[in-house]
């Protein structure tokens, strides 16, 4: 199956760099991909008013209530988002997320029409100590929960492998062992939509070693933080989607 590539620019919690919205922005969604950002929450609107396709960095599943600082899924999709970031590893660490909790954020980002990404990966620590499988799994739970959804509900959400090692950290995953590891991933998938689940890969993905990764048949886009916030590194990994 013919799977469309996704590249999501994760800007994190920074303001969007010079030039995001120039005419031949590299961030504008194309027919050959999906290109989406994730802006910080206050970004949002500017973001699809330029007619990007837009995505939350987090969302909280409950559609209204007393969560001070949060929003909802639903307040993001009347926003104009299309798409939701669930269980990012800094959600995980440095906001306590747990695996129902983000089971919680993607049946409500699916219920509000959003698509959502579960990211999933392992620290250095799990990976010295062999876990790295029985920790995606673990991490995968979520989708057997919405397994029950009718197939069309879930094969809108797709999954970004990011071992947490990887993260920002300069330091370059094998794209071969990604294509392993995605297999796996893909193995572990409801079978109703294990050939159109788009799997991501993220960390440290930059202007040279984008396209060793797009070149495997399980690696279906990128989820970029650092080097989406430069415009031409941006570029260059958006040309080396083919
Ligand atoms: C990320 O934020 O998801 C990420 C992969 O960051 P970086 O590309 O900087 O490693």
């Amino acid at each position: 199956m013919q799977r469309k590539p996704l590249l999501c620019a994760n800007w994190k919690m920074f303001r969007p760099p010079d030039g995001w919205d120039a005419t031949d922005s590299p961030y504008r969604s194309q027919a050959r991909a999906d290109i989406v950002i994730f802006p910080t929450h206050l970004h949002i609107t500017k973001c699809i008013k330029a007619k990007m396709l837009v995505g939350a960095q987090y969302g909280r599943p409950e559609p209204e209530g007393a969560f001070t600082g949060d929003v909802s899924m639903q307040m993001l999709k009347a926003q104009g988002c299309s798409y939701a970031l669930c269980g990012h590893s800094e959600r995980r660490q440095n906001h306590g997320e747990t695996d129902i909790f983000i089971a919680e954020q993607i049946i409500a980002a699916l219920e509000a029409g959003l698509h959502p990404i579960l990211c999933i990966g392992e620290t250095k620590e799990e990976y010295d100590k062999g876990k790295t499988q029985s920790i995606l799994k673990r991490q995968l739970s979520p989708v057997s929960m919405i397994n029950s959804l009718p197939a069309v509900l879930s094969s809108v959400v797709s999954i970004a492998y990011e071992p947490v090692w990887a993260i920002g950290s300069g330091i370059n995953a094998l794209p071969a062992d990604i294509q392993n590891i995605h297999t796996f991933i893909r193995s572990l998938l409801p079978e109703q939509s294990q050939k159109s689940t788009r799997i991501l890969y993220g960390g440290s993905v930059n202007e040279l070693n984008a396209s060793g990764f797009l070149a495997h048949e399980d690696i279906d886009g990128l989820l970029v933080g650092a080097c989406s916030l430069e415009v031409e590194k941006f570029t260059e990994i958006m040309r080396s989607i083919s």
